[in-house]
């Protein structure tokens, strides 16, 4: 049993950009006893792994309104937050082999013009015109977002943080939280390793870890950690800058440029879930494989360091978003695939929201934390 030495308004589980981002909305709103606790450093796990992508070519129309969004709040982030996250709209490409796929594009494409997101429709001769590096021979089309691309997502982390700092938001970081106390239905606190902290809310954005932390409110939540790689060649002049972010969806393979370097990830659907983040030469090799068969021109190019990053997936690829049962006070953003860092603007915005009003005009009920019984199956396709 603790004593309360010390107390918030709002307590947020984790230090990356839903933290950031979250803490950055209330604060900005008034609510200015927040305090992020992170067991580690600010925005060193998924965020500072990410591969930055920001796309608003989705399948669900929730994705692509909570990406629409953010993209907004990335094109003014200089601006508004004093902070050069680098957003390189350059465009984002996806590649269809496949008839099946193909047609699921178009269909896609659809729902993402209802919603006034710009994209262009491409046969396998345009996009060769394009990007000749490309092999297209296998290609039945491609689908351009122009107003996309990627960023750097520790700045745009940092940036929400250090705003959220100067507006009164607290950030310990290197404490982690132990415990979640509740009592006849109400949230109590928390209990970390610098010392229990009383709060009637409590926000559960800690990624990967979101799982764990949910069990410390005695909540069973299906969101699971998996290992995912990215690879960061040397200099390789012979594909012209900009490169967009590319992803060839049927292998899962992608890759952009990173500097006078190329980036490329991939990902392996026999990776079983875990929390290990080490690199793995193997995988490197079927990368490569997918790599060389897409632009050929990269079998010239050297790989300089690669990494291991971990996703948070649920079984429908989507978050879980917004209030959680059993005890009031307690919230959540967890499991956001690969897609977490471009809707954390918006996600932030939304629980802000939540938090200090009570509702949010953004719908949330695709991402209720009790859809998993009623529903199976992806509801987002558009996920690598
Ligand atoms: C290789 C890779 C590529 C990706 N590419 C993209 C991309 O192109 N575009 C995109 O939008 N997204 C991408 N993502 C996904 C994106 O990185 C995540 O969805 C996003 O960063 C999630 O942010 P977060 O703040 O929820 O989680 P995190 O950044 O993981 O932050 C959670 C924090 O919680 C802390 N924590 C956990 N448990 C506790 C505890 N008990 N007490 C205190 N602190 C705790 C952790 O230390 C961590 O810092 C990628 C991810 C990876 C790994």
């Amino acid at each position: 049993m603790s004593t309360w030495k010390d107390s918030a308004d709002v307590v947020i589980i984790g230090g990356g950009i839903m933290g950031a981002a979250t803490a950055y909305h209330l604060a900005r709103r008034g609510c200015t006893g927040v305090v992020i606790v992170e067991k580690d450093l600010l925005a060193q796990a998924s965020t500072g792994l990410s591969a930055g992508g920001i796309r608003q070519q989705f399948s669900h129309p929730s994705n692509i309104r909570l990406s629409q969004e953010a993209v907004r709040v990335f094109e003014r982030f200089k601006e508004e937050f004093d902070t050069d996250m680098e957003f390189r709209q350059v465009g984002y490409l996806f590649l269809a082999q496949s008839d099946d796929v193909w047609q699921e594009f178009l269909a896609n494409v659809e729902i993402q013009r209802q919603l006034n997101v710009p994209v262009d429709v491409l046969s396998p001769d345009e996009i060769k015109r394009r990007w000749p590096y490309l092999n297209v021979e296998d290609l039945r089309g491609g689908t351009f977002g122009p107003e996309d691309g990627y960023a750097d997502p520790y700045m745009a982390a940092m940036g929400f943080a250090n705003a959220a700092r100067r507006l009164g938001v607290r950030i310990d970081e290197q404490t982690k939280v132990t415990a979640i106390r509740q009592e006849g239905g109400k949230i109590l606190g928390v209990e970390t390793t610098g010392g229990p902290i009383s709060a009637p809310v409590v926000v559960n954005v800690a990624g990967p870890w979101g799982g764990e932390v949910a069990h410390m409110a005695g909540l069973d939540l299906p969101v699971k950690p998996y290992r995912r790689q990215v690879f960061v060649t040397q200099a390789f002049e012979r594909i012209p800058k900009p490169v967009p972010m590319i992803l060839d969806i049927e292998p899962a393979f992608y890759f952009r440029g990173e500097g006078p370097g190329v980036l490329m990830g991939m990902s392996d659907p026999d990776e079983p879930s875990s929390f290990h983040t080490n690199f793995d030469y193997g995988f490197m090799e079927k990368l490569i494989e997918a790599a060389i068969h897409r632009a050929p021109i990269l079998e010239e190019a050297e790989i300089s360091r690669g990494w291991g990053g971990l996703y948070a997936i649920t079984p429908d690829d989507n978050p879980i978003i917004g209030p959680l049962p059993n005890a009031e006070g307690l919230f959540c953003a967890i499991g956001f695939s690969g897609h977490g860092f471009q809707q954390s603007p918006t996600v932030g915005r939304v629980l802000s929201e939540l938090i200090l009003d009570g509702e949010t005009d953004f719908d949330l009920s695709p991402y209720a934390h009790d859809r998993f019984d009623q529903t199976t199956g992806k509801s987002e396709t558009r996920v690598v």
